[in-house]
């Protein structure tokens, strides 16, 4: 079953993905060369407990911090460290979940550490291309494999492949509920999207092959080729009308 939330429901749901963004807004600020990915957790981590909020990923399946911090050749779900320096050309993506008021925020987005390889860019604006672009199509009456279409349709055609092992997610007072959202797919089919479903589009896009393997530490995923990855994610609702964002900051 996949949860239709009523407008009391999505109030919470902004009010949680708000404060995502504005996790991501501060983090992003203090990635520089020389950063530990140590210190961003811990910022993002003090940030959401002062706001009232709790981690969301902390202790899910056992997984020991706030953010998940992925550098380079890392896909997702990478564990900061003490041990772990930002350098100058790196890029890391930052995933970053909370539960406030029984509903749960997730969002990601993948930044540069000072300036970083012509590819490398080209790779992360691909990236947030590809979830704007599903995004857009999630309208009340699409169904939903349209969307992973979108996704899979703008990496390909830039010469990149779509991680397979990895999905976005339905979001609501669980982190992941139904349905799974991958990120390929024959469009015009899967589930028709409805008003009030509230989904986590989050795309990995390599710059080799799918491939995966995840690190003896359980979680961190990395691409077989060790070549850049992205990931950028957004929750967002279907309305009646224009989907709406609930992980941003609005202007
Ligand atoms: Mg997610």
């Amino acid at each position: 079953m996949i949860a239709l939330r009523s407008q009391r429901e999505i109030a919470k749901l902004r009010a949680a993905n708000l404060m995502v963004a504005q996790v991501l807004q501060l983090v992003k600020k203090r990635v520089e060369p020389g950063v530990t990915t140590a210190q961003l957790d811990k910022l993002a981590e003090d940030e959401i407990l002062r706001q009232g909020a709790i981690p969301a990923f902390k202790g899910y399946a056992g997984f020991p911090a706030t953010l998940c911090t992925s550098v380079n050749h890392e896909i997702v779900h990478g564990i900061p460290s003490k041990k772990r320096k930002l350098k100058e050309g790196d890029i890391i993506s930052i995933d970053v979940g909370v539960k406030l008021d029984g509903y749960f925020g997730d969002a990601a987005i993948t930044v540069p550490v000072g300036t970083v390889s012509k590819a490398a860019q080209k790779l992360m604006q691909v990236t947030e291309e590809s979830l704007m672009l599903a995004i857009e199509c999630a309208v009340a009456g699409e169904k939903l494999y349209t969307l992973s279409h979108r996704v899979q349709e703008h990496a390909e055609a830039n010469g990149y492949s779509v991680v397979r092992d990895f999905v976005g997610h339905g979001i609501g007072t669980e982190l992941h509920e139904p349905p799974q959202i991958p990120n390929y797919g024959k469009p015009g089919t899967g589930l028709t999207l409805q008003p009030g479903m509230v989904l986590a589009i989050e795309p990995m896009v390599n710059l080799g092959g799918y491939g995966v393997q995840v690190l003896e530490d359980g979680w961190t995923a990395i691409t077989r080729d060790r070549k850049l990855s992205a990931h950028f994610e957004h929750t967002i609702t279907v309305t009646e009308g224009q989907p709406e964002i609930l992980s941003q900051v609005r202007a």
